[in-house]
């Protein structure tokens, strides 16, 4: 088959390698689309710590199943998924006896194995996963925006970790793809007013365009007009993408009395500073989110199909662009330089 290999850091070849062999309970999928990542130029770089190489990336994909090996033929363990069928994955790959995975959240296992980050992904026609990872979508779910769950969920996880109620004002921080999608999330999910901060004006406008508020973060205005878009009151939850220290602070004092602050941008520097006295006097909780569970992930897969049913997000416009596995590489690094207005989407099978 034709994959995308990651043979070194920032050495990516397109080549023929041999078909993937699913193991005992694994299922092959024939890749259909898989999306391209900011992390993607993080492990293109050797910036994310449980990346390897050689690897195969690719995380964010949908496919159908073409095999179902051993155990995962017979039943219980492919969750009744049969050959031909049409599959988001579940990307995760948890060690079911660490503390995470004992208290019921194998997401944050301590020995996480992640699909494109440190095991073969998807930037390739054919790859094996665990069978128990694969979620069947529903018929009216297109292809192109089933391969947008996996970046929604993680919006989705950031939502639910705050414990985002109908009603509340939300504030992102960070206008990517993450950030958008976050910001689109929680409309969904009934937030009332929700901005967000990005300091690239081409960003500003596309979040605006799918009717979110955008705030240029640098400039002098920016806190007072957060606080204008807030009623004066604050944000009851700030999702920070960014990952940059200014956005930290910002979600510091942006934030309402007993505000949620979660946490989801890796940082550039792995400390961040910002003003603990506002954290005190308002009584704030920071929460960390990473990638999002199993149900979650569900969850999400039924949010996109609704809201395609009703049309109150515009996916067509959300999809930059859909390319094939020859251009990943121009992809991957357009993406880290934030020059791709919405997600590419590479077709492996051209
Ligand atoms: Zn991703
Ligand atoms: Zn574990």
């Amino acid at each position: 088959m034709k994959a995308a290999i990651l043979e070194d850091w920032r050495q990516l070849s397109v080549r023929e390698v041999s078909d993937p062999r699913p193991r005992d309970g694994e299922a092959l999928v024939q890749v259909g689309y898989t999306g391209v990542c900011g992390s993607d130029a993080h492990i293109f770089n050797g910036d994310i710590p449980i990346a390897r190489t050689p690897v195969i990336p690719g995380h964010e994909f949908i496919g159908r199943v073409a095999e179902l090996a051993g155990a995962a033929a017979e039943g219980p363990v492919g969750g009744g998924v049969a050959v031909g069928q049409r599959v988001a994955v579940h990307p995760l790959v948890s060690c079911g006896s660490c503390v995470a995975c004992r208290r019921g959240t194998p997401h944050v296992c301590c020995n996480l194995v992640v699909i494109g980050v440190n095991r073969d992904g998807a930037f390739a026609e054919y790859v094996s996963v665990p069978a128990e990872r694969l979620i069947a979508l529903p018929d009216e779910l297109p292809d192109e925006v089933a391969a947008l769950t996996e970046p929604f969920a993680v919006g989705y996880h950031a939502c639910r970790r705050a414990g985002l109620q109908p009603g509340e004002r939300v504030l992102v921080i960070g206008g990517g793809p993450i950030g958008l999608f976050a910001a689109l999330v929680a409309r969904d999910l009934g937030a009332s007013d929700i901005a967000v901060t990005e300091p690239m004006e081409a960003r500003r406008a596309f979040v605006e365009s799918h009717g979110i508020g955008a705030v240029d973060p640098l400039r002098e205005s920016c806190l007072d007009d957060l606080a204008a878009r807030a009623g004066g009151e604050g944000f009851d939850v700030v999702i920070e993408t960014s990952g940059v220290d200014a956005g930290i602070r910002v979600a510091v004092e942006a934030a309402a009395p007993r505000g949620r602050i979660v946490a989801l941008g890796f940082p550039a520097e792995r400390f961040a500073q910002y003003n603990v006295t506002f954290a005190i006097m308002k009584e704030l909780s920071f929460i960390g989110s990473r990638v999002y569970p199993r149900e979650e992930f569900c969850e999400t897969v039924a949010l996109l199909t609704k809201a395609v049913e009703d049309g109150r997000i515009a996916f067509d416009r959300l999809i930059a662009d859909v390319r094939g596995l020859d251009d990943l590489e121009r992809s991957i690094l357009g993406v880290a330089k934030g020059e791709e207005r919405g997600k590419i989407l590479i077709r492996p099978g051209g």
